[in-house]
Formats: C-alpha cells, structure tokens, sequence
C-alpha cells in the first residue's frame, strides 16, 4: 500500500486556519486594510499568506522548518512536503529621492504583488462604525507607514520594484475618506502615477461611490480592475460586523458591480466574502452566486483575526467548512465561467489570502450567467433577431418590446462565445415571473444551452422571490419543456400566427 501524497489544497486550508508555527522572520505583515497579519510561503507553486503571529498558531500542528535556504513543513513534527519561501524584495531597502524608505509606502503581497492602503486611516475607525474584522490604523502607530501615501512617491517604489523585484501588479486600497466614493480623486491620482511611471497593471479597492461615473474615472486613470468588497452577503451578521458597509444596503452594491463590470469586464472585479463573520453558508453560497452571474469575482477568504482589531479573539473559522465552502464556490465559477487567472490585476490575481486557487476547475464548455455588458446584450438581442425575425418570421422587423428594458437577459457560452438567451421578468409584485424569447444558434442547438438557460432562468427568478413562473411555449416546443418538468396549464392558443401553450415550471426543481 502506498503513501498517500500531501493534498496542497488541504494543506492551504488548513494552515489558513489553523495558522504556521516559524522561527525565521517571513517578512509578516501586523496591519492593514485586508487580512493582515501573517506571512507567505510558496505552497505546490502558488504564493500562500497563512497566520504566524496571532495566539491560536501555537495550537497549529502546521510547523516551518529552514535550513540552508530549504524550507520544509512539518504536521506533527513529521515532514510533509517543502515549501518556497518569498525573497525579502529589495524594494525595502531603498528610499525615494526625496528620502522616504519605500517601505513606508508599499509592501510586498503574495509572490508578486506590491500593495499600498494609500489612505491608511478610516472615517469610521473611532466611531462604533468601523469594520470590526479591519486593523487599518494599526499600522500607523510606530511609524511602520504613512496615513498618506502621494502619487510620485509611490510611482517611484512601484517603478523600482516591477524593474528590480518581478512585481507584475499593484493594489491600491484605502480606508473610508468620509462620505462613500471620496477616496477616488486620491485613488485615481495613485493609480496613473503609478501606470504611467511603471506600466504595471493596476487594481484599486474603494466602497462602492454614489456616483458610478467614479469607476469610468478610476478606468481612465489607469486602473485595469477593481475591488467592491461586501465581504458578508447575510445583512444581519453585515451589519453586525461592517455596519458602515451594512448602511449601504445590498442594492447599492448590486447596482455599482453591475456598473463595474460594464467598465472593467467580466471577471475584473472583485468582492471579498469573508468566512468565519457568524455568516450561514447558504448566504455566503448565495452572494457567491449573485455575483458570479454578474461577472464578479466572489473571492472567498478565511476570517484572519488581526491581533489589535475587534475581532483578535475571532477564531478563524474550521478548516473542514473551509474545505467544502471552496468546493461550492470553484463549482459555481467553473458554471459561470470564471477563472482567476484571467484577472489582471489584484487579489483575485494574486490569490495568497485564499486557498480558492487550489480548488478551481477548468470552467465547463457551456456556461449560463447574465449578459453582463452592453456587448454581451448585443450579442443576446442579435440572437433573438436571428431566431424570431430571420428565421421564424414571428416577428416582421424586430422583436424587442418594453419587458426587455427590466428584464434579466441571460446568455449561453459555448466554447467561450456567446450561442444563445433568453429573458426573465417579474409581472405584479406578487412573485410571478415570466421567461421568454428562447433563442439558440442553428449550429448550438445539439449543445444543451437551451436547456441550461430554461434552469438557469427559473433559478434566477426563484433567488429574487419568484413564486411562479410561466411561459407562452410554442406547441412542437411542449414536449421540450415538459422534459424539464414544466407543466401545461392551456389549450392551445393563437400568438403571433402560432399556436402556444401557458405552460409553469416546478419551482421545486430549480
Ligand atoms: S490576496 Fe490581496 S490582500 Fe491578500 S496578499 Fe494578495 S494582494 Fe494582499
């Protein structure tokens, strides 16, 4: 019988949990805006941040041996399997012309990420407000950084570490300036500074503005991808543990990823969803979902309780629910068609506070999500011309009618492009939906978009209250629907020349 060999991907989670004892100095980090506190090792080739500071490491079974420039980890006192440890960069070292140490200004993140909280102070950080999970200011005592980093210094270190330190891209992040979206003129300024000295790609974080005209100026500036981070998608605990980000309501959210993703594309924006805030995991599945459908990325990260935050005696959260969570979430990815190694930028790209990596599949060949962008919709409305106007002759010049401007348009990818739609809407506040304007390519009807898109349609409707759904389907078409567990519910009638029957899915299968 053989041994079995170390699962990376379980190892990732459970030293994301339980944390890594080391006697050797990994560059940590003690503060900050994002899951701070801990150190990166390399870890089956991907740049891993894992605890080491905080009380619980010392129950870790995990441990770090180095010897020799070799780094190898231990459970249990057994060897498991090496690791890499990250070069200290030598960006730290150095200072800008004026005399700042760049290390005031920057960080390195990951394997080749450099990151600076270009505001390190929050709005909220000495009201009952703040994010109790957030250590952003703790950085601050002891000099270690600025409260302001400036756009000349900062492309400075950035053009000193991309020529000398392989960093490949640079996060921007900020603390609330005050009312949301104010942090943008300074995020902007940073981020061309920081293009044009450097020509790295760039990603910024910011709480979603009032004004999403702000994104298109972020866009402008530089930025290649951007971070609206909820972080809980169940209100209750939100409120509980953001509540400044609770007041904005899930709308506001919703409504500025939809914008986002118009302006940076699908797959260039991110939302953190942090695990281990007291959230079910139905609702962190569900917000995982909301915003995969919408072209966002849900980067799933284990709670890192931040010696110093509200939350330092938060245990991270276990590492089998860990576990099964990144299962769920590379499934829904893998169904939307979602790859972190296609984003530019951020920490989608870097990944080293997420053991998600690991666990991500190839998406599938068909994937179903909403049409996320203008050109993902012409794609959709030139489909429905084809079938109902071209093809079926239903309608004589255009099938577009006033249902299409509040409906939800989803589309079907094959192979990457776009072969069929179909579109949902609610007709009275009661929870009725409709779904309509079924169209595949001739070339994909052999595919199972249809299919997919009919699920794919109820399911979306079903998650926003939907308590009945219908549908004028074509006779040849009853049969089809009848497959996936529709029911008539009319005799024939005339529409438009054809006979079709009201037919209703079973809520119960979506
Ligand atoms: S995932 Fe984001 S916060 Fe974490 S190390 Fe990478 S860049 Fe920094």
């Amino acid at each position: 019988m053989g041994v079995a060999e170390p699962d990376p991907a379980r190892i990732a989670t459970e030293l994301q949990s339980l944390g890594l004892k080391v006697a050797l100095d990994l560059d940590p980090r003690r503060g900050g805006a994002g899951p701070a506190e801990g150190g990166a090792i390399v870890l089956g080739g991907r740049a891993l941040s894992v605890p080491t500071a905080s009380p619980f490491v010392a129950n870790s079974p995990y441990e770090l041996r180095a010897e020799g420039g070799e780094a190898v980890l231990l459970r249990h006192g057994q060897e498991l399997m090496p690791v890499g440890l990250i070069p200290r960069p030598g960006f730290l070292k150095r200072r800008t012309k004026s005399g700042m140490p760049f290390r005031q200004l920057a960080l390195m993140h990951g394997a080749d990420c450099l990151a600076s909280t270009v505001l390190q102070t929050c709005a909220h950080w000495a009201s009952g407000r703040r994010c109790r999970f957030c250590g952003i200011e703790l950085s601050l005592t002891g000099g270690g950084t600025l409260a302001r980093k400036e756009p000349d210094d900062l492309a400075e270190a950035a053009a000193w570490a991309a020529a000398h330190d392989g960093v490949t891209h640079v996060v921007l992040t900020t603390g609330c300036a005050g009312e949301p979206g104010a942090e943008v003129a300074h995020l902007a300024r940073c981020a061309r500074a920081v293009k044009n000295a450097s020509n790295l790609a760039v990603h910024v974080q910011l709480t979603p503005p009032e004004d999403p005209v702000a994104l298109e100026k972020l866009k402008r500036s530089g930025a290649d991808t951007v971070g609206i981070h909820i972080e809980c998608y169940d209100r209750e605990v939100l409120a509980r543990q953001a509540p400044a980000k609770a007041a904005l309501g899930r709308r506001r959210f919703l409504e500025t990823w939809r914008a986002a993703v118009e302006v940076f594309g699908p797959g260039q924006v991110e939302s953190f969803l942090l695990a281990g805030l007291g959230e079910p995991e139905e609702s962190l599945l569900e917000g995982a979902e909301a915003m995969a459908s919408l072209g966002v990325f849900p980067f799933l990260v284990p709670l890192r309780p931040i010696p110093g935050s509200l939350m330092a005696d938060s245990p991270p959260p276990d590492p089998e629910r860990m576990a099964r969570l990144y299962e769920d979430l590379a499934a829904i990815l893998a169904a939307r068609g979602l790859r972190s190694a296609e984003c530019l930028a951020g920490c989608v790209r870097c990944g080293a506070c997420s053991a998600l990596a690991f666990y991500e599949k190839e998406p599938r060949p068909l994937v179903c999500h909403q049409a996320r962008n203008l050109g993902e919709r012409a794609q959709a409305l030139r489909i429905r011309h084809r079938v109902f106007v071209e093809e079926q002759g239903i309608f004589e010049n255009a099938d577009l009618d006033q249902a299409d401007s509040r409906a939800v348009h989803l589309v079907a990818r094959l192979e990457g492009r776009i072969v069929g739609t179909v579109r949902t809407f609610p007709v009275d506040g009661k929870g009725h939906w409709i779904g309509g304007r079924l169209a595949v390519l001739k070339t994909a009807r052999a595919s199972g978009a249809a299919q997919l898109l009919v699920r794919e349609a109820v399911r979306t409707a079903k998650v926003q209250g939907c308590l009945r759904f219908t549908a004028h389907i074509q006779e040849p078409n009853v049969l089809f629907f009848r497959r996936l567990g529709w029911r008539v519910e009319s005799e024939p009638f005339d529409y438009r020349g054809r006979p079709h029957r009201l037919m209703s899915a079973n809520l119960d299968k979506a």
